[in-house]
């Protein structure tokens, strides 16, 4: 039998100017990880903050060096970048996510060691009673089928980034040489056994989300090409449908013309239903080049093969570990 006891537990918070709830985030992570009574460390990753977040954090390393990490970022490299900049510093032999805002409660962390030691590699979790606008709730919801399908994974809340992956998941995902990618999704792709728990939600308690609207789309769209290339495939027969009718078409229009009295005329009126069929297939086209312009600026950004992120200071690990 596989030893899935947890004896070292990380914990990686990416922080994007979070000073209204950091402290609170601090103290109740650590009252919550010395709960349960293991080894761990708490990994704090500042994702270019512009205020005192990585004051908050350097304070916090100070007090509980070799326990408190804090590992700063030049900028912003965005949520799931700063993430992987944690994981490459854990140790622990199951690591766990979670937000900074406190939507994900940290009283939760036992819970996903609990699940974990079931022999589990990956903990999901499923937010009860979502605290989230009805827009963004509906928006997860198809991207959750897409993802469903996409990896094969029955999970049912893949934004929910309070996780927890044991060590060897997570050097996978470190393997993982791209840049548009969304963890939770390359996670479910490297585990044997996974299992969901549901987790409490709140309100965000300070602040506003750090994602607009913008970064959001983009996020979705890294969710969807991470894994998989199906929307090209759809654009295919999308295209074959599309031509299949314009050819029946013309072959109407064609027969009209020749063989049934009147046809030229109907036809000569007809150049405004050409125009409506036209201005169709030039949408079909648009949202061709539309999809694959996607896949190509990925492939740009990681043909330029830059490092992923570029870790300025580590605070509070002891340099004898
Ligand atoms: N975050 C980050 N970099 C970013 C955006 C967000 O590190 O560019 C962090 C943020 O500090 C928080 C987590 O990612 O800990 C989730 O962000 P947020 O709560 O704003 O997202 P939402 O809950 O609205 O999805
Ligand atoms: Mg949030």
């Amino acid at each position: 039998m596989k030893d899935y006891s947890v004896n070292f537990i990380s914990v990686v918070v990416p922080v994007y100017n979070e000073e209204g709830c950091l402290q609170e985030l601090i103290d109740r992570t650590l009252a919550a990880l010395d709960g349960i009574g293991k080894k761990f460390e708490f990994i704090l990753v500042d994702d270019g903050s512009r205020d005192t977040s990585p004051d908050i954090m350097r304070s916090a390393s100070e007090k509980r060096p070799g326990e408190v990490i804090s590992c700063i970022l030049n900028r912003n490299y965005g949520q799931h970048s700063a993430i992987m900049a944690g994981f490459s510093l854990c140790r622990g032999d199951l690591v766990i996510t979670l937000d900074a805002d406190l939507q994900n409660p940290p009283e939760e962390i036992p819970n996903l060691v609990k699940a974990a030691e079931q022999g589990n590699d990956v903990v999901g979790t499923c937010r009860q009673n979502r605290q989230d606008t009805l827009f963004r709730r509906m928006a997860s919801k198809v991207v959750n089928k897409v993802a469903q399908k996409a990896t094969g994974v029955q999970m049912h809340d893949y934004g929910c980034m309070l996780r927890a992956y044991r060590l060897h998941v997570v050097k996978a995902m470190l393997q993982c040489n791209e840049r548009s990618t969304f963890i939770p999704v390359l996670g479910n792709s490297f585990a044997r056994n996974t299992i969901e728990i549901p987790v409490k939600h709140a309100e965000r308690a300070v602040g506003d989300s750090k994602y607009s609207l913008w970064k959001l789309v983009n996020l979705q769209f890294n969710l969807l090409t991470c894994m998989t290339t199906a929307p090209l495939r759809i654009l295919t027969w999308f295209g074959l449908l599309a031509s299949g009718c314009g050819f029946l078409l013309s072959l109407y229009i064609i027969i009209r013309r020749f063989f049934i009295e009147g046809g030229d005329k109907w036809a000569g009126e007809g150049v405004f239903t050409l125009f409506a069929v036209m201005f169709v297939f030039t949408g079909i086209q648009m949202i061709g080049i539309g999809m694959i312009g996607e896949y190509v600026g990925r492939i740009y950004t990681d043909v330029r093969n830059r490092p992923r992120y570029f870790i300025e200071e580590i605070v509070g690990r002891k340099d004898e570990e």
